[in-house]
């Protein structure tokens, strides 16, 4: 069977990102080797992680067995919290990068604002030189709220190509996807399936029957339908593919509105303001 060919969206430097890729958080580093080699055959191209997912190594195994070639490969992490400020992240890209057993990366991401620290502004600088210098394809954020972008924007460097944020039917972040599209920032939505929370609700899986298609496929597909980047986790090779499957149909404008009743700011992680 032929793969499924991934549309990408494009980002504000002129690069572009796949609409679906691959998360590992919570994935032990000696399986996401596995994991990732069933995403790839599956036909993603694109994998997220992160240096304290402690998996970097993992992804970068798989991504060498593959034999697929680095510029069809997407490839996204992120700098920990413990390691914002100019020198230091200067320092943890290059950790990351050994790790990943890669000369660049496609996307880095300040993993969260930590506010309390008060560095990503520096963080910010450090990764506009690793852009220059050619390591870092595209530069990002993650976690950022309005009041966090737009400090950074009125810091004058680079603009973000992307804001990572949790994001599902529970938790629809309308003013960041408004201040993103006002900015030209592309919405990358993670826990995108809200860890599962969100797959039992009877609009969800009412729509799913009508489809004939999963609740996470019919979630995956809203996401699409809204213009978000989704990085669905699963180790179980039928959801990874699965989760793939979601380019061959559409939920109608009044799904559309009914998965859009189910913001009820659920949020299953931590809150980008206070976590440090
Ligand atoms: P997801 O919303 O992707 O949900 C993953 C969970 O859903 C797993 O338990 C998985 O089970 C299950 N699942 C996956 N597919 C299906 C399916 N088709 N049907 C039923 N259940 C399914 O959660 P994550 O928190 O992992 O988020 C996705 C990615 O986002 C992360 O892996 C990471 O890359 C990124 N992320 C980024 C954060 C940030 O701060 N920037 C924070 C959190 C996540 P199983 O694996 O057992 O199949």
């Amino acid at each position: 069977m032929p793969l499924p060919h991934v549309p990408s969206v494009a980002l504000n430097n002129g690069t572009e990102i796949p609409r679906i890729g691959f998360g590992v958080f919570q994935v032990p580093d000696d399986e996401t080797t596995t994991a990732v080699a069933h995403a790839l055959d599956a036909g993603y191209r694109s994998v997220d992680t992160a240096a304290v997912y402690g998996n970097e190594a993992g992804v970068g195994r798989a991504l060498a067995a593959s034999g697929i070639a680095r510029d069809e490969l997407y490839v996204t992490t992120k700098l920990w919290n413990a390691d914002q400020g100019y020198d230091a992240t200067l320092r943890a890209f290059d950790a990351s990068l050994a790790k990943l057993g890669l000369d660049h990366v496609d996307l880095y991401l300040i993993h969260w604002p930590a506010p309390a620290r008060d560095l990503y502004v520096d963080t910010w600088r450090a990764i506009g030189t690793l852009v220059a210098d050619g390591r870092v394809r595209t530069a990002g954020v993650s976690n950022f709220n309005p009041a966090h972008l737009e400090r950074l924007l009125d810091s004058g460097g680079l603009v973000p190509a992307v804001n990572q944020i949790e994001l599902h039917p529970g938790l629809q972040q309308r003013e960041l996807r408004a201040l993103h599209a006002a900015h030209g920032i592309v919405t990358e939505a993670w826990s995108p399936l809200a860890q599962g929370a969100v797959l039992a609700d009877p609009v969800v899986t009412g729509i799913a029957d009508r489809h004939g298609r999963s609740p996470a496929q019919v979630v995956l597909r809203w996401h699409l339908q809204l213009g978000n980047v989704v990085i669905p986790k699963s180790v179980t090779p039928a959801r990874i593919r699965e989760n793939l499957d979601v380019l061959d149909f559409a939920l109608s404008p009044e799904e559309m509105e009914a998965v859009a009743g189910l913001d009820r700011g659920l949020r299953t992680g931590p809150d980008p303001d206070t976590l440090d």
